[in-house]
């Protein structure tokens, strides 16, 4: 079958790789010269199933709207005059309820599971080089209150299948001695041995030069500007693609399936075609440092819990990543919020690092509100979904490529899982779509 997968980012790129090992003939089409341009660029390197539990909870609401109109605050709600942005709103409060939120980490842990383990398999049978570390995840606290609250969510993540075990700030400092410095400060923590870290964006377009060698087609520079749909109800089908060649003309590339991957910008492409997901951006932040004392700096990769940062070493980088902030499309970099991440890396690490040359980024997560990602079926025949992984595409990435192949190849993903539009004992409302 003839498959045109449109974003090249993680979850495009795993997409066209698993499609293309399924024996499919795949093109990729993406407005950037490159794979991983976007929000799959500089991120926080984790693969984190540990981060299962989703920014929608019981606790979300009063957190957010003590943080309303400060500047530096982790999680930055800028009210806008945008029906999507305060629809999206609604349904987060639905989410944050306990029994939606229990439900929600269960869908992610299983995909995040899942994936890591196919991000596993396909290290090993690429040999693809990432600045990869398997030393685990280690969350850590300064706050007391924080920290026994967080009792509560790592029990019910184990027992949901997310092995993450809470202890002490002895076992923490042994495990990553480069928290010595702050152990006045640390009041406890948990620890997945099972999770890692790594480089998003060297992996994502070393997967698409392998891709590209086993004959996928790249069409980079290129903007996809509508879907061409033909019929209605159940004969409905995307007949082609129009999209605006790197040398400006208009063209219709035709194919039998269609996968939607382009993160936060899917919904305005899908609505024209009748299909409304629930999927808004949420602009983060990452700062990269280079690393001047090696012997110092953490391998093992860590989230401070209180400042909403996960940090990573990759070779002789570190990048802090973190901060939400619902404003719209714009990735333009506000200082405040940047200087807040350097000041805290410094207080923690004052001097493993060159703090004057930081390199500031900002992406867009595309979120649901549950952070459960569409991955299946659109209700037009040959249109599918890959898209809204939020604020963990690169931890599902590999999982959702591969799942989404499986389910463009007539077969049901071997996970338990509510792909979209494909049968499941539940009802979702969020990832409806009508
Ligand atoms: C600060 C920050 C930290 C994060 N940390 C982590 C982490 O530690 N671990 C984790 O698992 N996840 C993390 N994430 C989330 C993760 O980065 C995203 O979920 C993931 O990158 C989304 O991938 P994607 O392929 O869906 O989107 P993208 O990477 O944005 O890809 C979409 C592609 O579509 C293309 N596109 C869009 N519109 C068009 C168009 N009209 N025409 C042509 N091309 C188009 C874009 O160019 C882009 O390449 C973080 C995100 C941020 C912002």
């Amino acid at each position: 079958m003839k498959v045109i997968v449109l974003g090249a980012g993680i979850i495009g790129t795993a997409s066209a790789w698993y499609l293309n090992q399924a024996g499919h003939e795949v093109t990729v089409i993406d407005r950037q010269p490159g794979a991983a341009q976007e929000t799959s660029f500089a991120n926080g390197c984790q693969i984190s199933v540990s981060h299962a539990e989703p920014w929608a909870n019981p606790s979300a609401p009063l957190k957010i709207l003590k943080w309303l109109g400060k500047e530096d605050a982790p999680l930055l709600y800028r009210f806008r005059s945008e029906w999507l942005q305060w629809k999206w709103g609604m349904n987060f409060l639905r989410e944050c309820m306990p029994g939606h939120t229990a439900d929600n980490i269960r869908q992610i842990i299983a995909i995040a599971k899942y994936s890591r383990k196919s991000l596993q398999a396909l290290r090993a049978e690429t040999g693809i080089e990432y600045d990869h570390l398997t030393r685990g995840i280690l969350h850590f606290y300064t706050d007391q209150e924080e920290f026994d609250a967080s009792l509560d969510a790592a029990q019910l993540m184990s027992e949901l299948g997310c092995e993450r075990k809470s202890i002490s700030v002895d076992e923490m400092i042994r495990i990553e001695p480069a928290l010595d410095g702050i152990r006045h400060k640390l009041v406890g923590g948990d620890f997945t041995e099972a999770d890692e870290s790594g480089d998003v964006y060297k992996f994502t377009t070393a997967l698409a030069s392998k891709a590209a060698a086993a004959s996928v087609e790249f069409q980079f520079n290129t903007t996809i500007t509508r879907l061409l749909k033909e019929g209605s109800g159940a004969a409905a089908k995307i007949s082609g693609v129009e999209i605006i060649t790197p040398q400006g003309r208009h063209q219709t590339l035709h194919a039998d399936a269609f996968v939607i991957a382009l993160g936060s910008f899917s919904v305005q492409l899908l609505q024209p075609v009748g299909i409304d997901l629930m999927v808004y951006p949420g602009k983060g932040y990452s700062a990269t440092y280079t690393i001047t004392n090696p012997t110092a700096a953490p391998t093992v990769s860590l989230t401070d819990d209180g400042h909403k940062l996960v940090l990573s070493r990759l070779g002789n980088r570190l990048r802090v990543a973190g901060t939400c902030e619902f404003n719209g499309y714009t990735r333009e970099l506000n200082m405040t919020r940047c200087a807040a991440i350097t000041r805290r890396t410094r207080e923690l690490f004052p001097d493993v690092c060159d703090y004057d040359n930081p390199t500031y980024w900002t992406g867009l997560r595309p979120l649901t509100p549950s952070n459960v990602p569409y991955i299946g079926k659109s209700k037009i025949g040959n249109l599918f979904l890959n898209t809204g992984h939020g604020t963990l595409g690169w931890t599902m990435g590999c999982g959702s490529g591969r799942a989404l192949a499986e389910i463009v190849s007539g077969r049901q993903p071997e996970l338990d899982f509510k792909f979209t539009g494909m049968p499941y004992p539940f009802n979702h409302p969020s990832r409806s779509i009508s």
